[in-house]
């Protein structure tokens, strides 16, 4: 369909939480906002999926991060969502072949808490070094070093300390009721998206910028960029002129990482493990797995694969990433609970075109990346999303400040006008 010509103060690339929180944020101004999304829905990396379960299952982001002090925790309750407080925490390791005791589990979870305090420690060092180079030597080391690639999205070699200590991390970790993709959608109703609608190129050349998409070009004062480095880096937006080095160099300091989710339903007759119970499983040294018990207190397991395995798993194909969970599964309750599964299904963020991964990280070395990936071109070309985020980085509600920020942005270089 071609696109009738279009104009408008500002022009949206991207349709996730950051796109539709700037939208929203540039409309409430008085700006007139075009928004456009390459996929075929909106909502990016925090989407939920009610066709497989009977209960809803979010794909991509589930956990409202730092809850207490989380924006949207209050949002959500305002708009009648309900929210699932109950913390989760180890309650079954299987670590090559063998069942950890509960003496021996309890004392897995206090090395989990003092391995992120060291790497807290170690982000103020004056190096930025990687997270593996802080972790505490201790008994557990060797399987709680898994627990950082579902966190990071990347494993500890390849994670920034410095990024991970500017995180402002507070109490509590609540989903909401209904997915919090489906929360999302629902705050944006009001926001106008053309969807199936990729930007090609971005010209910020002269006055105001064009956005080509196949189906015609976008005119605008301004325009905001979105998408996830991980798009970002695969160049398939072109622009002009070419991105400066500076920036560059930011994107590759970003990568986007990958968490994968497996979702599980029990029958209800298998009353094993509730919600806040989960499980840790390791074959080898790296091949590992978690399982979140218990998802809105209901018969759905979820569990995550992460880093270089899951991009492993990945590309092994479809079923690969459930069929190691099966096992985790199997070796903790044993090769009975197989009857109890109904149905099951599984994430494949690195092949998603729209994303390739699930959420940024930093290099080591790559501190500052994020207040470069910020910066604005010629007063023009705006960037948000997750990864330009400092203090809340690789989340939804970073996503949804990066669109509150960029729309002051705007403000304030339109009034410097
Ligand atoms: C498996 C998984 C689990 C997660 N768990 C959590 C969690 O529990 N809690 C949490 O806070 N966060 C979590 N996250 C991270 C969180 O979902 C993301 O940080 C957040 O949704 C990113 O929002 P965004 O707007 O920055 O980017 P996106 O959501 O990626 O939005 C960018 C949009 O741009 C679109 N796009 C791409 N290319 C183009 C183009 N050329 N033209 C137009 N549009 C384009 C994309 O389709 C997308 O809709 C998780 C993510 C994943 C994948």
């Amino acid at each position: 369909m071609a696109l009738t010509p279009l104009n408008s103060d500002v022009v949206v690339i991207g349709a996730g939480t950051s796109g539709l929180s700037a939208a929203k944020s540039l409309k409430d101004i008085g700006y007139s906002v075009i928004v456009i999304e390459a996929a075929n829905h909106i909502g990016g990396r925090c989407v939920t999926d009610n066709s497989v379960f009977d209960i809803p299952f979010d794909i991509g982001g589930s956990w409202l991060h730092s809850a207490v002090t989380n924006p949207l925790a209050e949002i959500a309750v305002q708009n009648n969502f309900k929210l699932h407080k109950k913390n989760w925490s180890h309650t079954w390791v299987h670590s090559n072949g063998a069942n950890l005791s509960s003496k021996q589990t309890k004392e897995y979870s206090q090395y989990i808490e003092d391995m992120w305090q060291n790497i807290n420690k170690a982000g103020k060092n004056k190096k930025d070094q990687s997270i593996e180079k802080s972790l505490p030597e201790a008994k557990w080391r060797d399987i709680a070093r898994n627990q950082i690639a579902p966190m990071m999205g990347a494993d500890p070699d390849v994670c920034s300390a410095h990024d991970v200590f500017h995180f402002t991390n507070t109490e509590g970790d609540w989903l909401v009721e209904n997915g919090l993709g489906a929360f999302i959608k629902y705050l944006y109703k009001d926001i106008k998206v053309i969807t199936n609608c990729a930007a090609k190129k971005i010209d910020y050349s002269s006055n105001g910028v064009k956005v080509e998409t196949p189906d015609g070009v976008i005119s605008a004062t301004y325009a905001v960029l979105t998408v996830s480095t991980g798009v970002l880096s695969q160049n398939k937006i072109k622009f002009f002129p070419k991105l400066p080095p500076r920036k560059k160099d930011a994107i590759n300091n970003l990568p986007n990482g990958l968490l994968n989710k497996i979702g599980f339903e029990f029958n209800i007759k298998w009353r094993e493990a509730h919600q806040g119970q989960s499980a840790d499983y390791l074959v080898g040294e790296n091949d590992f797995c978690s399982i979140d018990f218990g998802f809105y207190d209901s018969n759905i397991a979820v569990g995550f694969v992460a880093g270089r395995f899951a991009e492993q798993l990945e590309m092994d194909g479809p079923g690969a990433a459930t069929s190691f969970c099966s096992e985790a599964l199997k070796s903790i309750f044993g090769n009975d609970i197989t009857k109890f599964i109904n149905k099951t299904t599984e994430t494949a963020w690195k092949s998603n075109i729209n994303s390739y991964g699930s959420y940024s990280y930093a290099l080591p070395g790559g501190f500052g990346a994020r207040e470069i990936l910020a910066e604005t071109l010629d007063d023009r070309l705006f960037f948000a999303g997750e990864a330009t985020m400092s203090n809340s980085q690789a989340t939804v509600h970073g996503a949804y400040l990066s669109g509150i920020e960029v729309a002051a942005k705007i403000l304030a270089v339109d009034n410097s006008n």
